[in-house]
């Protein structure tokens, strides 16, 4: 597969560091709100990488951190602590905020036909793993003490911005935010390890530590958690793009000053879905969830379709229009497939060359839209239902459409509803029956009953009238 790796600017040959077997680390979502559609496409995307690595045999661990603490408003460690903030606004305490949308957040998950990591790790399970990483830096002479809170030293490092040629509208977007500077800095991007002189004096969430009551900082997480699961070498390790710097960058300066080696082989990261007027945002304009989609009536397979017909790495726009648009091709592409009917046995050799046609759209670089065409390619190809309706079945393990179970959902509906015609069309000639035996008119009665029996309907004369059954 050719996967194009963040920290080197290329699309590379992707080579794990064992071999069949893949080490995955993702970003999980802040639990303090809804996740909104542009942070799905994010999930949605990697989940796709997940199921192609799969799909071409490696096996795959992926693991995903929860943050639950330590993560401020700015990227950079300054702003408001996210997590009060979302407790403050629910009057709930900071565990409630955290598993009311952990449940929320792996609903829309599951809603999105998105799997769930093989393991799930919240932040507050596991503060001595990072208490034991930070004594690690400090040991090392990587991080130091600075009015009560422990900071990574950047300066000690030769080459700290690994993302550099990142666009600086990306890059800067947690940075931005930044209301104060950070007076125990010795340098401007130092960052905080473990907060022990807590700004936030309502802090709930506290630990003891070597270095006093405190709560760790947000990028500390994501390498104690990775190499608590993953080991201390990492194959791909996902996020979107805005977490390129600050966050990824700082968890490769601890992660590999702590290992003392090289740590992540490859980066793949995520560009953001955009509305028109910018940055997709939970507090300004519409917060857009899955929830308002599925109010708004929303397939949100369609919603799937849409994110998978542009690629990762470009910003994609959101727009009603343009989800119309996808909505509309989702269902007429459904409405086709549900004119397959198995009709013998697959045909291998068609089968085989359709099946590469999609794997190589996604072994180079997870070209999804590609994949899609796929899907036309076998609707149009010289071939039985039953191969396009295996092919079909078989790209849907990594795309994940439920082009099956929806075109199935899809032809029962269609029967229902000619179901339900006829029934009224039976329930006239029973009538129009009735009325000529009543009129004493049994020619006309008998050539009704005779018609009926034709269509497998037979009608029986009970005192509450007649009656009929198929
Ligand atoms: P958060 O819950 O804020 O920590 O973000 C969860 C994930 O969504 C992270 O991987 C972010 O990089 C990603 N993300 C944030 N905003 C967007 C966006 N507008 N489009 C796509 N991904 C995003
Ligand atoms: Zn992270």
């Amino acid at each position: 597969m050719l996967l194009y790796n963040s920290a080197t600017r290329k699309k590379e040959e992707f080579k794990p560091y064992t071999e069949g077997k893949v080490n995955m680390y993702t970003c999980g979502p802040t639990v303090y709100h809804f996740a909104h559609i542009g942070n799905l496409r994010t999930y949605i995307m990697e989940d796709v990488l997940e199921k192609y690595l799969r799909y071409i045999g490696y096996d795959v661990n992926r693991v995903m951190n929860i943050t639950d603490v330590g993560h401020l408003s700015s990227d950079a460690d300054t702003g408001e602590d996210k997590m009060l903030k979302g407790a403050k606004r629910e009057h709930k305490t900071v565990m409630e905020i955290a598993k009311f949308y952990t449940d929320a957040f792996f609903s829309d998950c599951q809603k999105l036909n998105i799997k769930k990591p093989d393991v799930i790790e919240p932040a507050t399970n596991c503060i001595s793993d990072f208490i034991k990483m930070i004594q690690g830096l400090l040991d090392k002479g990587y991080a130091y003490v600075a009015g009560g809170n422990v900071y990574f030293d950047t300066s000690k490092l030769e080459n700290y911005y690994v993302f550099n040629n990142f666009d600086a509208e990306d890059l800067a977007v947690g940075v931005r935010d930044s209301v104060s500077e950070d007076e125990n800095k010795r340098n401007k991007t130092d960052f905080v390890l473990w907060f022990t002189k807590s700004k936030f004096e309502d802090q709930e969430l506290k630990w003891d530590s070597p270095w006093g009551v405190g709560y760790p900082g947000w990028h500390i997480e994501c390498s104690a958690i990775s190499i608590k699961y993953n080991g201390e070498h990492l194959d791909i390790h996902c996020g979107g793009i805005d977490n390129a710097f600050p966050h990824h960058t700082n968890e490769i300066a601890q992660s590999e000053s702590y290992l003392g080696h090289h740590w992540c082989n490859y980066w793949f990261h995520v560009l953001h879905l955009n509305t028109s007027n910018g940055k997709m945002s939970k507090s300004k304009g519409e917060f857009l969830t899955v929830s308002l989609l599925e109010e708004k009536g929303y397939d949100l397979a369609a919603y799937r379709m849409f994110c998978l017909q542009s690629h990762y790495r470009k910003a994609q726009e959101f727009s009603y229009e343009a989800l119309d648009n996808t909505a509309a091709v989702y269902s007429k592409l459904i409405s086709r497939i549900a004119l397959l009917k198995e009709d013998g046995a697959v045909d291998k050799e068609t089968a085989d060359k359709y099946k590469k046609q999609f794997s190589d759209a996604l072994g180079n670089d997870l070209n999804t839209s590609l994949a899609i065409t796929c899907i036309y390619d076998v609707l149009k190809a010289d071939a039985n239902d039953s191969t396009k309706l295996y092919l079909l079945n078989d790209f849907d393990k990594v795309l994940s459409l439920d082009l099956i179970s929806k075109a199935e959902e899809y032809r029962n509906s269609q029967n229902a509803v000619s179901e339900s015609d006829e029934d009224k069309e039976i329930d006239e000639l029973v009538a129009r029956r009735t009325q000529a035996r009543k009129d004493k008119n049994w020619a006309e009665a008998d050539k009704i009953r005779d018609e009926l029996a034709a269509r497998g309907i037979t009608v029986t004369d009970t005192p509450d009238g007649a009656k009929w059954h198929r």
